[in-house]
């Protein structure tokens, strides 16, 4: 049985007067996990809060002279238990392939974090029916070998769905989730791809996520612009348990 997780993505918001939005969503009781992915320069501030941390990138070395980067070890070292890789916005922004986004996963099992994997497909590959095709490529790419359900989430995020408002149907979803779902058991194996947590992310809202939640594979979220407040974030959370 896969416990749900509701992953919240800041991006580039939030600063120490967040500590009480992170103390909010503390106190809910839950039956699922919780994770804040603040900017990097809070994590060590709220750690200790109840809610466990995570960061939103990562380089793959250890550290070195890469000015202006973060290495899994300092995420962890700061308190993170975890670090999404791979979201949209760095690879449209910097350029990363699937190369590095296996690289920054390895870094982050390296540092005993887990890695949340984020892949899914724009409008375009969408409308050209390239959906399945996408996925298939950035999941064979994007994740390293050894994965197991201890050190990897894998976050469906279509590019098209992410802080647009817009959200693909439940067939889609499941479409995509199954897919993923019987892609990871040809490589990992059954029981593996069994218990590794899919998460769908884009335009996740309080009046959305328990349709979503109820999807076939859905285990969970990866939150954007709703994860800024808690009046948003916390019933996100009670959807999933
Ligand atoms: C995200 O950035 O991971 C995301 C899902 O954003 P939003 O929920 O705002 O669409």
């Amino acid at each position: 049985m896969r416990r749900r997780l509701v992953a919240g993505n800041w991006k580039m918001n939030g600063s120490m007067a967040s500590a009480a939005m992170v103390d909010e969503i503390a106190a809910l009781s839950r039956d699922c996990d919780v994770l804040i992915c603040p900017p990097f320069t809070l994590i060590a501030g709220l750690s200790g809060r109840g809610i466990p941390l995570g960061g939103q990138d990562c380089h793959t070395e250890a550290q070195g002279a890469h000015t202006g980067d973060i290495s899994a070890e300092m995420l962890r070292d700061a308190g993170a238990v975890a670090v999404i890789v791979g979201h949209s916005e760095r690879r449209t922004d910097h350029g990363e392939t699937d190369a590095l986004v296996a690289a920054k996963a390895l870094a982050a099992w390296r540092a005993g974090l887990l890695a949340i994997v984020c892949i899914g497909e724009t409008e375009a590959e969408r409308d050209a029916g390239r959906t399945l095709e996408v996925i298939g490529t950035q999941l064979a790419g994007s994740v390293p070998d050894g994965a197991t359900p201890a050190r990897l989430v894998v976050a469906y995020e279509p590019v098209w769905a992410i802080g647009t408002g817009r959200t693909p149907t439940s067939d889609q979803i499941v479409e995509v989730h199954g897919f993923i779902r019987r892609t990871l058991a040809e490589r990992f194996g059954k029981d593996a791809a069994e218990g590794i947590r899919l998460l769908y992310g884009g335009s996740v809202k309080p009046g959305n996520a328990a349709e979503i939640f109820a999807l076939a594979d859905v285990d969970g979220a990866l939150v954007g612009g709703a994860s800024l407040a808690a009046a948003d974030f916390a019933p996100i959370i009670a959807a999933a348990g």
